[in-house]
């Protein structure tokens, strides 16, 4: 949106014209979050010869997935799996299972990540790393 938004303001600074400028968001279903928006824009004095155009910008930004239903974001994709894999779990020196809850694994468990204990062989415990 940004590059559309200036373009109009350096437009205006420039001339002292007017433009028609309008910016509809649009949704999908019962989303609480707009897909995308579509802006047009019109310069009045000119009749369009300064600025003309209408185009529809995406919701979305680089690495971040919008659930569009709820409102929240959230990283996606490989940003996502690196943050997972340096979640502290604990596991024992003989178990094949790792936790979650640091009092599963009984006394001899120890901090590890999930990344050096899927690693390892480790399998989520079916109690509370499920
Ligand atoms: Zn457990």
């Amino acid at each position: 949106m940004l590059p559309f938004e200036n373009m109009i303001d350096d437009y205006i600074e420039q001339t002292g014209n007017q433009v028609m400028y309008r910016v509809t968001p649009l949704f999908k279903d019962n989303n609480l979050v707009a897909d995308g928006v579509l802006m047009e824009a019109y310069s009045v004095e000119d009749k369009g010869e300064g600025i003309s155009f209408c185009v529809y910008c995406y919701n979305v930004q680089p690495n971040i997935t919008i659930d569009y239903l709820t409102g929240y974001s959230s990283l996606s994709g490989e940003e996502q799996i690196k943050e997972n894999n340096n979640e502290t779990v604990y596991r024992t020196p003989t178990g094949k299972k790792y936790h979650f809850d640091t009092s599963c694994g009984g006394k001899n468990s120890f901090e590890t990540t999930l990344e050096k204990a899927v690693s390892d062989g480790l399998t989520p415990c079916s109690k509370c790393a499920k």
